[in-house]
């Protein structure tokens, strides 16, 4: 008898299983609009040519070796990243109240960010959006929370935030618990609060005293501008806010599988930088050790290199672009089809993710009848289409809503 016979298999990663599914599938004409990754317009993944061009020299680089990185990371990656969010002449950065630890992607942020709170705070309780990414709850339960509980963002009738909602779930939630919150580019929505209600949600956030934990995976790749994008995290800093952010930079700079990610720890006095830092060295040593290299010293090199960095933003542009185009194209196809139901949404949500508003009968026919593949929940990925499908999938939106 074997111990690992009783092992019960666990469910499939619906994004995955989506992709396994589309990758498998014959059809000439599919399309996928689920896995969150960028494509090209001839529907192919994108090596930046600026991030092409650094790990060549990288690579290159006699004097580079592979010797342990520190536990908390390269500190040139961590200061470029953490300078990319606050800003460069943040001061929160120059009181030394700000600093970041290399984490393996915006995942590992999150989880090393919940664990901190968990042991060293004590903190069990902890809200996300109504829908969210799917991974925050895991995330979260891994770490030890024990209470996990949803805010409302969505209207799913008027196909925007539900805000009422949204402050007065927050304002029912314990003093002292974690709110996640999407820095910009909700995923899986693409809608983002207004600045006016950003300020509402700080307002709120405040006076109930709770904490704020940012979810930055976007930054450039949702306007082309990584300033615009940064814009609420920056309003919770200078609004006097401790924090952590989570900072991915597996979208803005195709760096998927690289496992490039910050966490941004902002205090309100610096004289906390070196226990807060020894606590995230001891729990890191003992999930990990220490963070890989190479993808650091691409967004180090990249983001600490004037020419480099405008490089960069023009590629930012480029993907942010392709995907507003994309927005517009399918908007103004399902218009000249007269599908029924509103489509503005499509136009004024932001990021590379689109609630479609969809049901799952409506989803089950796209994928059985037309092979273009999309989450249950009726988000599909911008990125996924290009000038050869959007004819395509417009067509068979519009008749799995008619049928
Ligand atoms: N948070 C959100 C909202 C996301 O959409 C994603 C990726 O899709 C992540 C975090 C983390 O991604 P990664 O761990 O690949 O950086």
């Amino acid at each position: 008898n074997s111990l690992f016979e009783a092992v019960q298999k666990g469910p499939a990663i619906e994004v995955f299983a989506l992709n396994r599914a589309f990758l498998e599938d014959t059809e000439p004409k599919k399309a996928n609009l689920g896995v969150g990754a960028y494509r090209t317009n001839e529907g192919k993944p994108w090596v930046l040519p600026v991030v092409r061009k650094t790990e060549i020299k990288i690579t290159s680089d006699e004097t580079i070796n592979h010797e342990y990185l520190p536990v908390l990371g390269n500190d040139a990656f961590t200061k470029a990243a953490t300078g990319l969010l606050l800003g460069d002449n943040s001061s929160a950065i120059a009181d030394k109240r700000a600093f970041g630890i290399q984490t393996l992607s915006g995942t590992g942020a999150l989880r090393i960010g919940a664990q901190f709170l968990r042991v060293i705070l004590d903190r069990r309780v902890a809200y996300y959006s109504n829908p969210t990414w799917e991974n925050h709850h895991k995330v979260f339960a891994d770490a030890g929370f024990e209470t996990l509980r949803s805010y409302r963002y969505w209207d799913q009738e008027k196909r925007t935030i539900d805000f009422e909602g949204l402050l007065a779930d927050l304002d029912a939630a314990p003093e002292g618990a974690v709110i996640i919150l999407h820095a910009c580019a909700h995923n899986p929505t693409g809608c983002d609060p207004t600045q006016e209600q950003w300020k509402q949600i700080a307002d709120l956030m405040e006076r109930k005293k709770l904490f704020p934990f940012l979810d930055s995976a976007y930054q450039g790749f949702a306007s082309g501008d990584p300033e615009k994008d940064a814009w609420a995290v920056r309003y919770f800093v200078e609004r006097g806010f401790e924090l952590f952010v989570a900072q991915s930079f597996a979208k803005n700079f195709g760096l998927y599988c690289e496992r490039v990610g910050n966490l941004t720890v902002v205090q309100r006095n610096a004289a906390s930088s070196e226990a807060v830092a020894s606590q995230f060295t001891w729990l890191v040593r003992g999930m990990y050790s220490n963070p890989p290299a190479f993808g650091s010293r691409i967004v180090a090199t990249v983001l600490n290199n004037p020419e480099l960095r405008k490089e960069w933003m023009e590629c930012i542009k480029t993907m942010s672009g392709r995907i507003i185009k994309m927005r517009k194209a399918l908007f103004d196809r399902l218009t000249e089809l007269q599908t029924p139901g509103t489509w503005d949404h499509i136009v004024s949500q932001i990021g590379m993710f689109s609630y479609t508003g969809l049901n799952e009968k409506q989803v089950r026919v796209l994928i059985d009848d037309f092979h273009v593949y999309l989450l249950k929940s009726g988000r599909i990925n911008m990125c996924g289409l290009n000038e050869n499908n959007v004819d395509y999938v417009a067509q068979a939106i519009h008749t799995a809503v008619t049928k």
